[in-house]
């Protein structure tokens, strides 16, 4: 079942304005333009819910919207845009690093990649530091519709054995996938779990870092 209520509940520019609220989070990271707001939108039900900018080195902020009452779905900002200053792409790290390592409602991250472009090195990057902070990643490889059904279905194939991936096909524009992908979110959710008190902290980052 894909979801049918969806709002928007706060913006944060740093950790120390994260939002309390009682609900785990799924968090979505990929690079700019990859999908990210097409498919958060069409997961929620609703055009334009998560805002499109393809503006470089705007303000960088996380977005938080609340799903069915029963999960809340976070849009990291977007990585990899080729001349942004290095001062935002440390702003970018910082304020995705705090969050990623500092938010106990955190159950997952949805990574998202364009099937005919397979993981890039910053999707690498952030999926090692998942992993190494013991953070559970579901990869959307999307844009399916850009290419035949054989051939979206032997990438995916490579990525998962390859890669080791738990990967989910999806198209934004034609729905494909979408289903077994929310499936995937509300499993990670935890549907029914209690979240987990917001007082307790996760580790300290060690020595990965996303760029
Ligand atoms: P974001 O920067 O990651 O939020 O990317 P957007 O959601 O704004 O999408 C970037 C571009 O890719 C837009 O032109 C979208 O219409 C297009 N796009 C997004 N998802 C799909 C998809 O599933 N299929 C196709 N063909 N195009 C898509």
């Amino acid at each position: 079942m894909l979801t049918t209520r969806a709002r928007f509940l706060a913006a944060a520019t740093n950790v120390a304005h994260l939002p309390h609220h009682r609900w785990p989070e799924i968090a979505f990271a990929g690079r700019s333009n990859v999908g990210k707001s097409s498919l958060l939108n069409r997961l929620t039900g609703h055009l334009k819910l998560a805002r499109v900018s393809k503006t470089p080195g705007r303000t960088q902020q996380l977005n938080f919207f609340v799903v069915n009452e029963a999960l809340v779905l976070v849009d990291l900002p977007g990585y990899g845009f080729a001349r942004v200053p290095l001062a935002v792409k440390d702003q970018w790290r910082q304020l995705v690093e705090d969050y990623l390592t500092r938010r106990p409602a955190l159950r997952a991250v949805v990574v998202i990649i364009d099937i005919r472009r397979g993981l890039a090195h910053e999707d690498q990057q952030l999926l090692d530091f998942l992993a190494a902070h013991g953070i559970a990643a579901i990869v959307a490889a999307t844009k399916s519709d850009k290419i035949t059904r054989s051939e979206a279905a032997r990438q995916a194939a490579a990525l998962r054995h390859g890669d080791g991936l738990d990967l989910h096909l999806v198209s934004a524009h034609r729905g494909d996938g979408l289903d077994r992908l929310w499936q995937a979110i509300e499993q990670a959710a935890g549907a029914g779990d209690p979240p987990k008190h917001s007082t307790e902290r996760r580790e300290k980052p060690r020595a990965t870092q996303v760029r």
